[in-house]
């Protein structure tokens, strides 16, 4: 018998990730919710995508030599992507995040051999924002790129390239919607026009979280931001590079309690255990089918982003001390 999808590299583990019919989803919106399965990559979010294809495109371009290092400024999903990837192409990796981000993450960059600076969380006008911290380590660093997911659109062109097409020959070619959430805009920016370049009509929202100011921005032109959400890699406040001329044609705010109550019955009713985004994104998701249902498109087909896997928030949202501590349900099962 042969090994399925055996590959000579280890790059190649990236992408081609599965899509997964979402029952429950797919019974709330009266039409099939699918999602593409992120958590599946080797370091275990949608992120990994964005990783190879910033550092392919520096190699590129000539700007990473081998021994060189790869900077950048993450809420930690890229962090893993770029130090995994890093790794196998023999680069360095130096990854600067606020330090309220989850600590499986950090404890996840140490043990995959990253440099770990983390910076206290402000506001994207502060000079001491991770961002700008890590674009500022590039420069002084020798033989360092910085990769700038925010405003690189190798992040986005990921996305186009390979999550777009991907989606497409997995259905056949029958799809009628796509939403997801915003972090840099690089999935659903990238995922949006690469599948509009298959077919024009399908439907493009966007899931914002409250805290981002995305939402306002698509609904009325102003970038404006109410309330605010726990949710980890997602809330935009401004239009990145990435996110420039993305194809939005509707839009939806989802809570956290929505999307919580979401990642409890994926994990209770489908086995699968997720973050707080991807809960996000199937409520936008079921959103994305009830309009299209209403609108007469009854065999509609959505599909939404599963960007990361659950054991990434065990301290977190599996915590039942730190969901109180946020005013947020705690899953039944963990309740003492
Ligand atoms: N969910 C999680 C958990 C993430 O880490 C990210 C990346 N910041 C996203 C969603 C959003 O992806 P993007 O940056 O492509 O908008």
């Amino acid at each position: 018998m042969t090994a399925p999808n055996a590959t000579p590299s280890s790059i190649d583990l990236i992408g081609n990730t599965p899509l997964v019919l979402l029952k429950g989803p797919s019974a709330a919106a009266g039409c099939e919710i699918w999602g593409k399965c992120e958590f599946a990559n080797p370091g275990a979010s949608v992120k990994d995508r964005a990783a190879l294809w910033i550092v392919r495109d520096a190699e590129a371009r000539g700007e990473l030599k081998p021994g060189g290092t790869v900077i950048e400024g993450t809420a930690g999903n890229t962090g893993i992507g770029i130090a995994l990837v890093a790794n196998a192409r023999g680069y360095k990796s130096v990854i600067v995040m606020p330090d309220n981000q989850s600590k499986e993450k950090m404890d996840t960059l140490r043990a995959l051999g990253a440099e770990l600076v983390l910076v206290p969380p402000t506001k994207f006008a502060d000079p001491n924002h991770f961002v700008h911290t890590s674009r500022r380590l590039a420069e002084e660093t020798e033989g360092a790129v910085w990769a700038n997911q925010f405003d690189n659109v190798a992040n986005r062109k990921a996305h186009i390239e390979s999550t777009a097409p991907e989606i497409w020959e997995q259905l056949g070619g029958r799809i009628d919607g796509f939403t997801c959430a915003a972090g840099t805009g690089g999935t659903i920016a990238g995922t949006g026009l690469g599948l509009k370049a298959f077919d024009e009509n399908i439907v493009v929202a966007l899931t914002d979280p409250y805290g981002a100011a995305l939402y306002n921005y698509y609904a009325n032109g102003e970038l404006k931001a109410e309330g605010s959400s726990v949710a980890e890699g997602i809330g935009q406040g401004r239009i990145t590079a990435n996110l420039e001329g993305a194809p939005i044609d509707t839009q939806f705010r989802m809570s956290d309690e929505e999307g919580l109550e979401w990642v409890r019955r994926l994990l209770a009713e489908e086995g699968l255990c997720l973050g707080l985004s991807s809960g996000i994104n199937v409520a936008g998701a079921v959103a994305l089918g009830q309009k299209l249902v209403a609108e007469g498109r009854k065999d509609a087909r959505v599909v939404t982003i599963l960007c990361d896997t659950g054991f990434r928030y065990l301290s977190t949202l599996y915590n039942p001390e730190w969901l109180e501590t946020k005013g947020l349900p705690v899953f039944p099962w963990l309740v003492r």
